[in-house]
């Protein structure tokens, strides 16, 4: 709420000298700009500016060019308005951000280097002591302990999807499934679970979303110590299994993902459509460091351009919240990543298509509880989009591997009660125990959920 208004009265307020002072920059940039058309034209031609090449009027040169730039860029730096961001991005995939109050070198700057400006963005009033006044409060507020009666941190799920009805009505079909699904997850494990349907920020539309939702729950919930998104087209298909909290322990964000195509700059390197954010100042930083690229309009369109160039394998669209997390965590390694908990050691987030056509053979060979290749925890239909139009696959191919995994981890529920689909693809349901059986010896049998299941 506070975002959007606060970006209005800041524009309303904003004095002829800082128009005069944008135009500046402006200009500033368009020179910078030409710079950098002059350096590639040259680079093209072969002749490295930027390489000192022997002689000693080339190095002087080199080095004026070099200086140049810098000054251009401290200047852009120092008279912008504090809620402008400069990110640049080298040719190479390398690149820098900086804020005014940041101060970034030119690190790999390369000859076909772009720049780009987004808008600082803000997710509402600035929190800077939040670990302080959360602690406070809790030990004001014993009724609202930051554990669960087991003794372990409290988590609470997050979810969402848009506020209209789907562009088809199996869309909201299985949005149903998907959220009946969680809600069965969270019930057998004690944890909390919100299903946000409103959006928060109009700015931060369809998977931005996400970032101030997270962030209010936080603010408003300081009895809870993760906030776990999971996106609507993700699928528990693991309802034994648990997070293992104790490994993350000195984490503050666990995403699932592969470090060594993170350190290829890979765009599917990590997954943000399921995540761990633990509640603390830190998470805060994070998440304001992330919204800049996700404001609809110019800041999300310049920023997908920076992406692309930037990221491995990233289709040209525009910015996403998945690819801006990678860039960031790329840019600001050293002020973020040792506090990141990248999982591979289970599907925190499975992609669906190696997943969905294995179940049968899954329920064959192995049982829940395991999270794996074997029987994995989540089953995300990434790029299925049933909800609306664009999907990147075909819509009744997305359909029948939802109704597979929703019917496969609707099994481990109905085992509670007696009951199992009579197939992955029927909606259907059998009896597959004695209804005469003495309910609190079958009670006894139902809670052991990581059993293998019974050929029937
Ligand atoms: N979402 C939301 N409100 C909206 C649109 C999307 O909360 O208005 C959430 C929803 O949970 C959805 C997620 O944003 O799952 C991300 O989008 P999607 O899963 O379609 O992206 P993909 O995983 O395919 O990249
Ligand atoms: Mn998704």
């Amino acid at each position: 709420m506070g975002v959007a208004g606060g970006g209005g009265v800041r524009l309303r307020a904003s004095s002829l000298k800082k128009q005069r002072q944008r135009t500046m920059n402006n200009i500033k940039i368009t020179l910078l700009c030409g710079f950098i058309t002059v350096l590639v034209l040259r680079g093209t031609a072969g002749i490295n500016l930027l390489v000192n090449s022997g002689d000693s009027d080339g190095a002087a040169a080199d080095a004026k060019v070099v200086e140049d730039i810098e000054r251009i860029l401290a200047e852009i730096r120092s008279d912008s308005e504090p809620d402008d961001v400069v990110v640049l991005v080298g040719g190479d995939g390398s690149s820098s951000s900086s804020s005014p109050n940041a101060t970034a070198g030119l690190g790999n700057f390369s000859s076909s280097a772009t720049l780009i400006k987004v808008k600082e963005y803000s997710l509402g009033p600035k929190v800077s002591d939040w670990d302080d006044q959360r602690r406070e409060w809790l030990s004001r507020n014993p009724e609202f302990p930051s554990r669960d009666a087991r003794g372990n941190p409290r988590i609470l799920v997050v979810t969402g999807s848009p506020p209209g009805p789907c562009d088809n009505p199996a869309g909201d079909h299985y949005l149903l499934k998907a959220i009946k699904n969680k809600i069965d997850y969270c019930r057998l494990h004690g944890i909390d679970i919100v299903h946000n349907m409103a959006h928060l920020d109009p700015e931060l539309t369809g998977y931005w979303s996400k970032i101030p939702l997270v962030r209010r729950l936080m603010l408003a919930h300081p009895e809870v110590e993760w906030v776990w998104w999971v996106d609507s087209d993700a699928i528990f298909t693991d309802m034994a299994f648990e997070l293992p909290l104790s490994r993350y322990e000195g984490c503050n964000l666990v995403v699932h993902g592969y470090p060594d195509l993170l350190e290829k700059r890979s765009w599917i390197s990590l997954n943000a459509g399921i995540f761990l954010l633990r509640n603390c100042q830190w998470s805060l930083d994070l998440l304001d460091a992330w919204v800049p690229m996700g404001p609809r309009g110019p800041s999300r369109v310049e920023a997908g351009k920076l992406l692309t160039a930037s990221l491995t394998g990233r289709p040209p669209f525009d910015a996403d919240d998945q690819s801006a997390l990678i860039h960031l965590l790329l840019i600001e390694k050293d002020k973020w990543m040792d506090k990141v908990h990248i999982e591979r050691e289970f599907y925190l987030h499975g992609f669906w298509t190696g997943l969905v056509d294995k179940y049968e053979q899954m329920m064959e060979e192995h049982h829940p509880g395991l999270g794996d290749d074997r029987w994995p925890f989540i089953t995300h239909f990434v790029g299925c989009k049933t909800c609306g139009r664009y999907e990147d696959y075909p819509l009744d191919r997305c359909l029948r591997g939802m109704e597979r995994a929703f019917n496969f981890a609707d099994n481990q529920v109905l085992r509670l009660y007696g009951f199992q689909h009579r197939s992955l693809v029927s909606a259907k349901v059998r009896r597959v125990t004695d209804p005469r059986a003495n309910p609190l010896e079958a009670k006894e049998a139902a809670l052991k959920m990581d059993a293998k299941f019974d050929r029937v």
